[in-house]
């Protein structure tokens, strides 16, 4: 999972406006990060790590220009160098900037093809750049287009190409040297595209394209709605806007954006978040209240803090009292998406403190968003049996999480999910609990398609019940995406 914004303004540098992007994006990923801008040249700052410790007054002072795009990286393909750090670039046949959110099923064939057939130098193990010199490459097997109309023609081509030759999730955002800004995303729309205009006092109008409208606000821009799945929208350095749907299919996004990565505060193709979160808690209940009428807990905690929303709307239809009885230190990273099993397990307890006062000698009721592993849940739950809990009950806002994603979120071995390997009954075991009770997959897509002006076919759920709307995950994909995952681990360990 990865953050991306695009901004290009009329009258003003954007470079400031695209690290508070990057602030307010920063829980998509805290890997990597860069920022790109154009002036007359191409000017980029990448790093390793924060966004706070990657950017500073000087190099930011470099990124001149009025269109940028920025990233932060969490990574799904690829390795945890600067080299994978995006956005990435190509001077042929123009000079071309790109960033995105999402993974390509078929990289390792890509990946060959772009070298042995296509003649580019793929210089990273990161899928953007195989998405970029396809692009590129389609682009350079064109003339120079006579204006506006026929270069956007040649655009949406190119990107044609690449919806027929990339398999996957993908949202991305690009420049063009002296030609503004172009988007696109997936023909699923798998992975989140959001945009918003500002007006400014002389009449002309910025842009943004973002993975979340969570910094709309701050930099004052309204929210015009989505890129649609399989759209390609390109901004001219003038302001003039130019959309088409290059592809339609079945939209389905993804369904764990709502669980567990967008922040609460985010639309996210025109359904709050907030309010989704609200709506699983309260499904939730009812399940809770049918399978359970005569088990009412003390208490209903919170795995903070993507959990809360839940956990508060679960508490008030269960009429049983809310209480942050986890108390989470704000200045850890998620455990969710930090590399490497032992760092996540470790982290727990630095991260999250117990309140003895609000657990001792209760019934306690923890809600998080969701298992996936199961080591955090574990170690929750021992965390509060050890400050006095009577009896502790478990219940995920998620259903059990059973098949990897190969649409750009990091659980792709098998092995690694619990509930791939384990009945519900041997994690409740695993967990030590007295009860576990996951949400139901219709509840939860219930919760996320009930409310809204959206136009969702169906949020994708293959990591719950393995249906990969894309229709090329085989076996073979599988076992070729787990070694890749394994062999990168490997090479860091
Ligand atoms: Fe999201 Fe799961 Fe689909 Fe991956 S498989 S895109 S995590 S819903």
């Amino acid at each position: 999972m990865c953050g991306v914004v695009g901004i290009i303004s009329s009258n003003k540098p954007v470079a400031g406006e695209l690290y508070d992007s990057l602030i307010h994006l920063q829980h998509r990923g805290q890997d990597a990060a860069g920022i790109m801008t154009y002036n007359e040249r191409f000017h980029i700052k990448k790093g390793t790590g924060l966004i706070r410790d990657i950017f500073d007054e000087q190099n930011m002072s470099r990124l001149l220009g009025k269109v940028g795009v920025g990233h932060t990286r969490y990574p799904t393909v690829g390795g945890f160098s600067i080299e994978e750090a995006q956005p990435v670039y190509t001077h042929v046949p123009y000079g071309i900037a790109m960033a995105h959110n999402g993974n390509i099923v078929n990289y390792t064939d890509l990946s060959k093809e772009v070298v042995e057939k296509d003649r580019r130098h793929v210089n990273s193990s990161v899928d953007i750049e195989v998405i970029l010199h396809i692009f590129a490459h389609a682009m350079e097997s064109n003339d120079r287009a006579s204006d506006s109309s026929e270069f956007f023609d040649q655009i949406c081509d190119s990107v044609k190409t690449v919806y027929g030759r990339v398999k996957g999730a993908y949202s991305v955002v690009s420049t063009i040297m002296n030609n503004g800004m172009f988007v696109f995303r997936d023909p699923h729309g798998i992975r989140p595209l959001v945009k918003g205009e500002r007006k400014n006092d002389d009449g002309s109008v910025d842009h943004i394209f973002a993975s979340e409208t969570t910094m709309f606000y701050a930099l004052g821009f309204e929210p015009t709605g989505n890129v649609l799945p399989g759209e390609v929208i390109w901004v001219e350095e003038d302001g003039t806007v130019h959309s088409r749907i290059v592809e339609e299919k079945q939209f389905t996004p993804c369904v764990f954006e709502y669980v567990y990565f967008a922040r609460p505060d985010c639309i996210q193709n025109d359904v709050s978040v907030y309010r989704s979160r609200l709506r699983m808690g309260q499904n939730l209940a009812n399940n809770w209240k049918n399978k359970y009428p005569d088990v009412l807990p003390d208490i209903v905690i919170p795995a903070p803090s993507t959990a809360n929303t839940s956990a508060l709307s679960f508490a008030n239809e269960l009429g049983v009292r809310y209480s942050e009885g986890l108390y989470k230190n704000p200045f850890i990273g998620r455990t969710f998406i930090m590399p490497g099993n032992e760092e996540r397990k470790r982290s727990v307890r630095y991260k999250l403190v117990p309140q003895e006062f609000e657990i001792s000698g209760k019934d306690v009721l923890i809600v998080d968003d969701s298992i996936v592993r199961g080591n955090t849940s574990r170690q929750i739950v021992k965390m509060i049996k050890e400050f006095g809990a009577k009896n502790v009950y478990f219940v995920s806002a998620c259903p059990p999480v059973k098949f990897p994603c190969y649409y750009g979120v990091d659980m792709p071995t098998r092995t690694e999910l619990t509930a791939a390997n384990k009945t519900n009954e041997e994690i409740r075991e695993f967990m030590g609990v007295d009860i576990l009770m996951y949400q139901e997959v219709e509840d939860l897509k219930e919760a996320v398609t009930r409310k809204g002006e959206h136009n969702i076919d169906r949020p994708c759920m293959a990591c719950l019940d393995g249906w990969y709307v894309t229709g090329d995950i085989n076996e073979q994909v599988m076992e070729s995406m787990e070694n890749q995952r394994i062999t990168e681990r490997s090479v860091l360990k």
